[in-house]
């Protein structure tokens, strides 16, 4: 039973700020601190950060990005995590691509930001060890769910593919 396990529910706004350029140094091998660096340095010139703001950083093919649980597109396919700053905490989403090991472009790299987004809602602070839906034999509510995919968001006639999440009142991986 999962649901009994979660802690107590902790939202998140999120803002998407901006979706970064993709970074090209071919070959470039970029740890978790590099990333922060990055991204903290990048928060703070940015102008009227809002509260809570969330950055999604699409490295190119050809960058290696090695975080603790190991190496892209081997051990991940896209990870969220947190930075704290002053009394909030800046949120962030990290996604190699032309990984043959994460799926068909674009459908995949949809499914994956969509868990990645919908974790950093539900589990803004997970970087900084302040857990909120997170099960300890599962994980967060996309990584329960993990590659169960759900074609139902559209708009402008364009559909996109988005992965299920899980859902203690319907006791299943929903879309919604
Ligand atoms: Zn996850």
């Amino acid at each position: 039973m999962v649901a009994s396990s979660y802690s107590t529910v902790q939202l998140v706004q999120l803002r998407l700020l901006l979706v970064m350029g993709i970074v090209r140094h071919l070959h470039a091998r970029l740890m978790m601190s590099h990333i922060q660096s990055y991204v903290t340095g990048y928060d703070s010139g940015a102008l009227n950060s809002p509260q809570n703001p969330h950055y999604a950083i699409f490295f190119g093919k050809g960058v290696t990005i090695t975080s603790p649980s190991g190496t892209s597109c081997q051990a991940f396919c896209g990870y969220h995590s947190t930075i704290a700053k002053g009394s909030g905490f800046v949120t962030y989403s990290v996604y190699p691509t032309g990984c043959e090991t994460c799926g068909t472009f674009p459908s995949a790299i949809q499914s994956i930001i969509s868990h990645e987004f919908a974790e950093t809602i539900t589990d803004a602070a997970v970087g900084l060890n302040q857990l909120g839906w997170y099960d300890s034999e599962n994980g967060e509510i996309g990584d329960i769910c993990a590659w169960q995919d759900s074609l139902t968001m559209a708009a402008n006639e364009n559909s996109y593919t988005v992965q299920k999440m899980w859902s203690n009142s319907q006791n299943a991986c929903v879309a919604s």
